[in-house]
Formats: C-alpha cells, sequence, structure tokens
C-alpha cells in the first residue's frame, strides 16, 4: 500500500491532507516522495521555527537526547530549569508551567484563572471571556475557549462558564464585565484560524485596563503568535501592555511538542503542590530544543524576522492585495477561492496555509530573502 492508502485506512479521517507526502526537508525547503521541491511557507503551522532539520536544533536535541531523555516531574532536571529562566528573564514574568501543547498551555492558563478567583472573588466568580472568532484548542475546555459556534456542535456539553465578545469592541466587553462575574479574559493579539486578524492597539489596552480595574487575570494565547512569529519575542510586546498570564506552544521548540504558561507575579503563586501536572511536561529533549530556539531569537534576529514581514506585505500589497497580521504572521485576501490558490501554490512548488478565506503564510523565521523572494513572486501569479 501507499503511504496515503495506508494511513487513509489506519488512521482517523479528522484530517483533510493534500496530496501530498513529505519525506524530508531542510532548511525552509522540503521534499515529497516523489522527490519534488517546495518552499515552504508554514513551518509545520508556525512550529519550525527555524525551518527543518536545521544544525543547530538538531544538534541540541541529539545531545540532549544522548544523554536524557526523560525522567518524571518528580526531580530536578538542568534543561527545563533553564528554559524557565530564560524565559521568565525574557517577559518579566515570575514562573511557568510546561507542558505539550497549546491546547494544554491554555487548558493551564485558564485553572489559574479559575482558582485565582475563586480564591479572590469567591467559588461563583468562575466566568471566562474569549473574542468569537478565536481559537485556543481542541480539548473539551478549550474548545469552549474556542469563539467559533461551528467548533461546539456534537460535543456539547462543553466545559461551562465562556463567554464570548467581539473583537475590537470595547464597550462590548465592558457590558460583559458588568454583568458577568469574570475570573479571566484571554485573547489572541492576532487571531490564527479566525483569519490573521490583528487586534486594534485601542482594544488590547483596554483589555489590559478592563482587568487591572476588575482584578480580572489578563491572559494573551501566544500559542501561534509567539516566540519571534511576530518580529518581536511575544507578540503583547508591540502593545506596551503586561500579562497576567501568557501561554505558548507552536515555535517554542522549533518542531518537537512543548507548551509553556507563563503567570506574573500577581498570579506566580496561584498554582500549588498537586494542582495540576503532565507526565510530559518539561521532557528534557524538548527544553533543549526549546532553549537553542529562544538562545537565537535575539532583538537583531527579531528585527529581521519584522523586515522580511514588511518585505512580504509591501509585495503583496503593490500587487493589488490586502494583507493582514503581524511580522512573519500573514494573511492575504486572494481574488480567487482560497483553496485553488493553494493547490496553484503547490503545484509551482510553494506550499502554503489558509485561514478562513485567506491565504495564511507562517514561513521559517530565518527564511533566506532569495527563497522569500522567489515563493512571493509564485504567490502573487497564484492569487489571481
Ligand atoms: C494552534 C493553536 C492552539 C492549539 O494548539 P495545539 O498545540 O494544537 O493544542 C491554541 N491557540 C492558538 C492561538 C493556536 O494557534
Amino acid at each position: 500500500m501507499s503511504i496515503k492508502e495506508t494511513d487513509e485506512r489506519y488512521i482517523a479521517h479528522t484530517y483533510k491532507r493534500f496530496d501530498i507526502a513529505i519525506v524530508s526537508g531542510e532548511g525552509c525547503i522540503c521534499y515529497d516522495d516523489n522527490g519534488k521541491e517546495y518552499i515552504d511557507m508554514t513551518s509545520g503551522i508556525g512550529v519550525n521555527s527555524f525551518g527543518y532539520a536545521d544544525p543547530v536544533w538538531a544538534e541540541a536535541v541529539a545531545n540532549q537526547s544522548k544523554l536524557l531523555q526523560h525522567t518524571s516531574n518528580l526531580y530536578y532536571t538542568a534543561p527545563c530549569a533553564e528554559l524557565a529562566e530564560i524565559l521568565c528573564t525574557r517577559t518579566g514574568m515570575s514562573k511557568v508551567f510546561f507542558s505539550n501543547s497549546g491546547a494544554e498551555a491554555n487548558e493551564c492558563a485558564v485553572k489559574v484563572a479559575r482558582k485565582y478567583a475563586a480564591e479572590h472573588k469567591g467559588a461563583d466568580c468562575y466566568n471566562i471571556i474569549t473574542l468569537n472568532k478565536s481559537f485556543h484548542g481542541r480539548t473539551l475546555t478549550t474548545l469552549a475557549a474556542t469563539g467559533q459556534p461551528n467548533f461546539h456542535e456534537k460535543f456539547t456539553p462543553l466545559t461551562e462558564g465562556f463567554l464570548y465578545a467581539d473583537a475590537n469592541d470595547i464597550q462590548g466587553l465592558e457590558k460583559l464585565v458588568a454583568e458577568n462575574k469574570v475570573a479571566g479574559i484571554l485573547i489572541e493579539i492576532v487571531q490564527g484560524e479566525g483569519g490573521v486578524n490583528a487586534l486594534d492597539a485601542d482594544f488590547v489596552k483596554a483589555v489590559e485596563r478592563i482587568c487591572r480595574d476588575n482584578d480580572i487575570i489578563f491572559m494573551v494565547d501566544e500559542v501561534q503568535t509567539g516566540n519571534g512569529r511576530t518580529g518581536k519575542l511575544y507578540s503583547y510586546m508591540h502593545f506596551g501592555v503586561k500579562p497576567d498570564v501568557v501561554s505558548t506552544a507552536k515555535g517554542l521548540a522549533g518542531g518537537l511538542p512543548m507548551g509553556a504558561t507563563l503567570m506574573s507575579e500577581k498570579c506566580s503563586d496561584v498554582l500549588g503542590y498537586g494542582d495540576h501536572g503532565s507526565t510530559f511536561g518539561a521532557n528534557p529533549v524538548c527544553a533543549a530544543a526549546a532553549i537553542s530556539v529562544m538562545n537565537r531569537l535575539d532583538d537583531r534576529f527579531l528585527d529581521e524576522v519584522a523586515d522580511k514581514g514588511r518585505y512580504v506585505r509591501e509585495r503583496i500589497e503593490a500587487a493589488g492585495y490586502p494583507v493582514s497580521g503581524l511580522g512573519m504572521m500573514i494573511g492575504i485576501t486572494p481574488e480567487k477561492p482560497v483553496a485553488d490558490v493553494l493547490a496553484e501554490c503547490m503545484e509551482k512548488g510553494v506550499l502554503c496555509l489558509s485561514a478562513k478565506e485567506k491565504l495564511r503564510l507562517l514561513p521559517p523565521l530565518n527564511i533566506p530573502m532569495e527563497q522569500l523572494e522567489h515563493a512571493v513572486d509564485i504567490i502573487i501569479g497564484a492569487l489571481k
């Protein structure tokens, strides 16, 4: 049987895959099982921060795997301690909880907000406000957090206590806060799956103010936007706000599963012994990979990410198409249906993503200009 036949026979049909099998890659180039070459503008949905088989990343992973691939969270290990120190130092946050995915990072954030509110405002203060068109994960709690009713159908009852506000509607948010007992507000600075929609700066600042005024935990989901993707280490840093909780995952370990939930001083002691856990969380190999990623995301590198994002935006806008997003998280509104654009790009050797009706680009952060230019040429040709 071919890869495709075996896959379709034995794997649950939750993913509508494109008709190619990726077998290997190097940098921002990958190859399918026929040896066809593609420029990857997806990074495995924002995961492979430094592309495929990056030598620095691969060495960090290989070295750690030969030393200690896993123990339990009953013992101290060096890689997660070092990574936590890096994350806290670079964000000003106080504590980290490590998990394995974006959904888990958000699940932890929700638990922090709920426990903080239960202790400070009473057990009946448990509501979490998220935004319409948001995406926060696939567990029953993070699905409830996801403000898209079509994801909820057939899986009810979901976790209770989620309310939805419209993005950029400050008055609507204020009304929801006034009329309900609210433990936390969770936002994506740029909604990824929801269509690469960047929030207005005024709205982001208003969310922070409303949280401060009402002792509500201000949470930012940086699962997709984090770890350099938008040209800052975390996307909230574009707006001068200070969240109480930041969740991240995707690009953190550059291709290995790792989630992290960062907590500010205000809620650094909310989770105590036995309140949360994860067998694989803080896995030493994943942590070593994440350290190698974080150490390369210095200011100069982040400026280059911003410059490359600007380059793509200018080229696409000059070609006459609206562009949304921040840094190297780019949404493009094509003239023809996005499925056709994806197919044409793939045919011409460029892998892209979609988000709702938009074309979505999440290239490796270190994509060389030459390959970026070539990919943009092909994309522009396919938009019409
Ligand atoms: C992908 C994503 C998630 C879910 O992450 P998983 O690792 O698939 O659980 C959550 N939030 C945002 C913003 C995402 O983009």
